[in-house]
This record gives structure tokens, C-alpha cells and sequence, in this order.
């Protein structure tokens, strides 16, 4: 028998707004019809598997024993959803669409910092925006241009010569 699937998200469902889920035709950044905000998954037991699979930063360090991200940083509290990028170098690091400047607040500017000094680079903009503020562990900072997301709701960084990729190294 498998184990019962259990929620430690608490009351937060701010993935349910940013992420596109193509399933629902559901674009980034618009809620999705199945969630009551703030409170839960109206299917949760049938929801997509993309839903099932997804774990932002801030759950995945619950179940660590040092580095548990603090109650402060879940994202519906700070408003920033702290999650692996396709590039393993970059954090990405999406604002709620209410709250672009959200990641400049203490608790995930303290986050953010912390990521830099491990060696990270840190992605930051509301979903789906067509720019991104790229935030080096050298201290640079650089605008970098988006695609606009395709049918999965994925975007990718456009290099100089206007050809595209997923690794925002323009
Ligand atoms: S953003 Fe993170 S903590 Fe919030 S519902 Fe999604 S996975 Fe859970
Ligand atoms: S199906 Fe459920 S878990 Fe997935 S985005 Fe919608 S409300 Fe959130």
C-alpha cells in the first residue's frame, strides 16, 4: 500500500497562480480554477502530475534537517517562489504578478544573498514577463529578454543574436 499523500504546503498556494499547467489551459500568473487561494486543491487527489511532482525551494527544505527555509520565506508570506531553473547554475526566483519588487524584502533579499555567496546565479521576474533580472554571485546584474511562453507555458532566455536558449548565459 502506498503511503497517503500528504500536504506540507499549509495554507499556501502560490504555485497554483504563477505556473502555467497546460492541462487546464491555465497561463502563468492567472489562479488556477481548481484552487481555493490560500487555502487548498479542489482535486487534489487527481490533480496533474506536473502538480504532484512540483516541490519549490522553500518545501524541499522542510525536510532537510539544517538549511529548513524559515516560515517567513513560503511563498505566499514573502511572495517570491524560490525553484530550480532548467539551468542548474540559476535559481529562479518568481514574484507573485501583485508583487514584482517582493524579492527585494528582507527575508528573500536575505535568501537571494545567500544563494549568490553559494555560487548561484538568481532569476528573477513576475510569470511569464518577457525580462528578467539575472543576478550574478559576482555582484553583476543583468536584463536578459524572454521568449514568450509556448503551449507548457515554458520560456526561454534570447541570446544577442536573437536565437534562443534555456540557459540564460547571453
Ligand atoms: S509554492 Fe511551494 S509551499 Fe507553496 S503550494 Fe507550491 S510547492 Fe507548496
Ligand atoms: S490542479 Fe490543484 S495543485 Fe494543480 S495548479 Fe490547480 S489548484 Fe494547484
Amino acid at each position: 500500500m502506498s503511503p497517503p499523500d500528504v500536504n506540507h504546503c499549509g495554507t499556501c498556494t502560490a504555485c497554483c497562480r504563477v505556473y502555467a499547467i497546460p492541462e487546464f489551459s491555465k497561463p502563468a500568473g492567472k489562479w488556477c480554477s481548481h484552487c481555493t487561494v490560500g487555502k487548498c486543491c479542489n482535486i487534489y487527489e487527481t490533480r496533474p502530475k506536473r502538480c504532484v511532482d512540483f516541490k519549490c525551494l522553500w518545501l524541499l527544505s522542510q525536510s532537510q534537517l539544517s538549511n529548513k527555509f524559515g516560515p517567513e520565506l513560503r511563498p505566499d508570506k514573502c511572495k517570491v517562489v524560490f525553484a530550480p531553473s532548467t539551468n542548474e547554475r540559476i535559481i529562479g526566483a518568481l514574484t507573485m504578478p501583485d508583487r514584482p519588487d517582493a524579492w527585494q524584502g528582507k527575508a528573500p533579499l536575505k535568501l537571494i544573498n545567500q544563494f549568490l555567496r553559494a555560487g548561484f546565479a538568481v532569476s528573477i521576474g513576475p510569470p511569464a514577463a518577457r525580462k528578467q533580472l539575472v543576478l550574478e554571485p559576482d555582484g553583476s546584474r543583468r536584463e536578459v529578454r524572454m521568449t514568450e511562453p509556448d503551449k507548457d507555458g515554458m520560456q526561454w532566455s534570447i541570446r544577442e543574436d536573437g536565437g534562443q536558449d534555456g540557459n540564460i548565459s547571453q
